[in-house]
């Protein structure tokens, strides 16, 4: 073969490779169900797991009743949508079981519900945990109590493979789990805290993030749910009454139905951008605005073709709207944000490779630590299956 032969030969091979490791992105993305038809709801402990306990007052015992209620509500209002709970009465259950009944009936939602406990009573308040790294402290104590459970499974060595809930080593590889989820997550955590303190006029202890085992395992948008400290006299009297636990379980059905509206609705969402007309603010971020090369402006996202795809990169999730202006994203100036009903996600760049927008990602994580890969198509947000090898 002549060298033109061969050069053309590796030419169109490379094209062949690109098409195809593009298409199998876009159907992967594709595969993904819309919409919310399956939920497993997880009453946490059970059995010889007591969970929190303080008295008479056993969370194992309140999770449940919140459970039952939770999935009888959301049956009442959706019968259309499949509820399965991880348990319906008090028995023993592993943690990693109850992400196996979720991921085996391909769930598109998993609730995981728990109660607080604390040494210091005056402690109280509600608070939604996504999963990820933790950042500080009280959320890596709120995991490994939770964690703790698995020391009562009798090979939890091998089960989750030489994790120890009590080293905070363990808790490093939580980093990056979940990620492809974490914006949906944190989106339904976001309503749950709200319906919480505007519903049941709970404390609002905010979203929180940390390593829960029973969120690791599970691959779909995942929250647990601590709905109060047993430890504080005032909100254990409202766990264990009866019009305490429907209230909460009343609150979680209300952020249920937004999220579910909310997914349903994704393709009324649209994209926004502003003139970034404003100078960038060097002396607060310390860096240079971003170099790399963008296949596309973010401010041209509104004139995509209708077939179009483009990777971005996720920094935010936020219920306020924020103008798109370098100073207000640490310097960073192809910033641009997606409305929905209740929440507004801001997105780094736009790119036309998945490789392009993995460097994007790397780059403005040492910005925004969260930051994950996402894609659009026709200007709709679909979710990236990562293929192997990337
Ligand atoms: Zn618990």
């Amino acid at each position: 073969m002549t060298q033109q032969g061969l050069k053309l030969l590796l030419f169109i091979c490379s094209v062949c490779w690109a098409i195809t490791s593009f298409s199998d992105n876009l159907i992967s993305a594709e595969n993904q169900k819309e919409g919310v038809s399956v939920v497993v709801i997880d009453p946490g402990h059970g059995g010889r797991d007591l969970g929190a306990s303080f008295g008479n007052a056993v969370e194992k015992n309140i999770v449940l009743d919140i459970a039952l209620k939770l999935g009888t509500t959301i049956k009442e209002n959706y019968p259309d949508v499949k509820v399965i709970y991880t348990r319906t009465t008090d028995v023993f259950i592993p943690l990693y079981k109850r992400a196996e009944i979720a991921n085996k009936n391909e769930a598109d939602l998993f609730i995981s519900i728990h109660v607080n406990a604390v040494g210091a009573r005056s402690v109280q308040g509600t608070e939604t945990f996504v999963l990820g790294l933790h950042r500080n402290e009280d959320n890596l104590e709120v995991a490994k109590k939770e964690n703790a459970v698995i020391l009562l499974e009798d090979d939890y060595n091998t089960t989750y493979e030489g994790f120890d809930p009590n080293l905070p080593e363990s808790y490093i590889m939580f980093e990056t789990m979940q990620e492809e989820f974490q914006g949906q997550s944190v989106m339904l955590a976001s309503s749950i805290q709200n319906e919480f303190r505007d519903y049941a006029k709970r404390l609002d202890r905010s979203v929180k993030m940390a390593g829960f085992l029973v969120l690791r395992q599970t691959t779909m948008p995942s929250v647990l749910i601590e709905t109060g400290f047993i430890s504080h006299n005032g909100e254990r009297q409202y766990l264990t009454s009866e019009a305490g636990r429907t209230r909460l379980a009343y609150a979680i059905f209300r952020a249920f139905r937004e999220y579910k509206s909310d997914i349903e609705q994704r393709s009324s969402f649209h994209l926004v951008t502003e003139n970034n007309t404003k100078p960038v603010n060097n002396q607060n971020t310390g860096s240079a605005p971003s170099e790399l090369p963008l296949a596309q402006s973010a401010g041209r996202a509104q004139q995509q073709k209708t077939d179009d795809v483009f990777y971005s990169v996720q920094i935010m999730a936020l219920t306020r709207k924020l103008e798109t202006t370098p100073d207000n994203f640490k310097g960073e100036q192809n910033i641009f944000r997606l409305e929905g009903q209740n929440l507004n996600r801001y997105f780094s760049g736009n790119f036309k490779s998945l490789e392009e927008a993995e460097q994007e990602q790397h780059r403005i994580r040492t910005k925004y630590p969260n930051a994950f890969v996402v894609a659009f198509k026709n200007n709709k947000l679909i979710s990236v299956k990562k293929l192997s090898g990337h």
